[in-house]
């Protein structure tokens, strides 16, 4: 079987990272058997500047006939005058979004052993292992989207209105990822609401309830967002799968990877129910662009992720994940990661690339 892949690197070190990340996918294919179709298409201010779109029609084609989706980072400053609306990260991430219905976005907040002086946490609190958190949110519904929405006029007063809505249905699907996720982990799922004063909250943790007794192996505990926002920094260990709606989930996920320190190691994805789009959390870091020196990590722990959710190939996954943890542990480190420490050594974008498609 082969498996069809949309590869999208955009601009700034997006192209620079996906070459590292493909390199690596060559390596899973002849390692584990399995063959992948790659097709490029451009994305971002590179579509503008060859079709005048940020997601043109050609890569809209990609992109339906793909099982999976990888974007590298689209904006820099030649597109920053451009109106809002067609600027390169409204006009082409926003879309694909959209047009896949991409309601699950996971983002891992791993510090990985060797890194462990990159977390802002003391090390008394991170112990020697360093930890790996998987936070699921709700992308397309909730607070951010419900209605009515706006600064309205009464009684002489303006008044601005957002709404939190959740359907049985939202909460049901987005579980599911949650608990499916959990059970491809340690199998402990945290759940974030407000259920003590938000009545929308009350019933998303009915429909976690209920959705949990298809995973009995999973653990599940409810914490409101509060405590969990504190919980995490106490003690990052007690978390394994958090899942949360739309606002709760922007401003955990955000919390979990600052306390990982490093913005190059991160990935994610965002899952619809026919495709996953998989992309580092970092943008386009025009001010590192072209000089080989990007941290590829995140990015190929993106294909990582790919290798997970998209195609259960979990054992591939694992062997990716474990050899950026092994070149870590050997001391190589991009100019990000370097501080100059006794058994580091600095390493090219390339040289990176090279080493983790090596140790798999
Ligand atoms: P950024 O993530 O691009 O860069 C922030 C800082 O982190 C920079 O100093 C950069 O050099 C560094 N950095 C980021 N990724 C790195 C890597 N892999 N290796 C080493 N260092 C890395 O964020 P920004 O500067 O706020 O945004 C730059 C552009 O990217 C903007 O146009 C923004 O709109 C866009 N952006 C795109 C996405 C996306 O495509 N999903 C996400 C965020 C920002």
């Amino acid at each position: 079987m082969t498996l069809k892949v949309a590869v999208l690197p955009g601009d700034g070190i997006g192209p620079e990272v996906m070459e590292e990340a493909l390199k690596v996918l060559d390596r899973v294919s002849a390692k584990f058997n399995v063959e992948f179709e790659y097709r490029e298409a451009l994305i971002g201010g590179s579509a503008i500047d060859a079709k005048g779109n940020a997601f043109p029609d050609e890569t809209k084609e990609v992109c339906d006939w793909a099982d999976a989706i990888l974007f590298g980072a689209v904006g820099g400053p030649k597109w920053e005058s451009l109106p809002p609306e067609k600027q390169p990260e409204r006009a082409a991430l926003l879309p694909i979004r959209k047009r896949y219905e991409l309601f699950a976005n996971l983002r891992p907040a791993i510090v990985f052993p060797a890194l462990i002086e990159s977390s802002p946490l003391k090390s008394e609190v991170l112990g020697d292992k360093g930890f790996d958190i998987l936070v699921v949110r709700e992308l397309t519904g909730g607070i951010y989207f419900g209605q009515p929405k706006g600064i309205f006029e009464e009684n002489g007063q303006k008044k601005g209105v957002d709404t939190l809505v959740y359907y049985d249905w939202e909460i049901r699907r987005i579980a599911k990822v949650a608990f499916d996720a959990a059970m491809k982990r340690d199998k402990r799922l945290a759940s974030i609401d407000k259920a003590n004063v938000l009545t929308s909250m009350v019933l998303w943790r009915q429909v976690v309830e209920e959705v949990a007794k298809d995973y009995p192996e999973v653990e599940l505990r409810h914490l409101y967002v509060d405590n969990a926002s504190m919980q995490l920094i106490r003690d990052p260990h007690q978390f394994d799968v958090i899942l949360a709606g739309n606002m709760f989930g922007d401003i955990l996920s955000d919390e979990a990877a600052m306390l990982t320190g490093s913005i190059g190691m991160l990935p994610s994805a965002s899952l619809g129910e026919s495709k996953g789009l998989y992309e580092p959390v970092h943008g386009s870091a025009p001010d590192i662009a072209g000089k080989g020196i990007a941290n590829p990590c995140a990015m190929i722990l993106s294909v990582a992720m790919m290798l997970k959710y998209s195609f259960n190939l979990k054992d591939a996954a694992e062997a990716v994940e474990s050899a950026v943890s092994q070149v870590l542990d050997e001391g190589l480190r991009t100019a990000d990661l370097y501080r100059g420490k006794k058994g580091e050594r600095k390493v090219t974008t390339k040289e990176m690339g090279d080493a983790i498609a090596e140790r798999i």
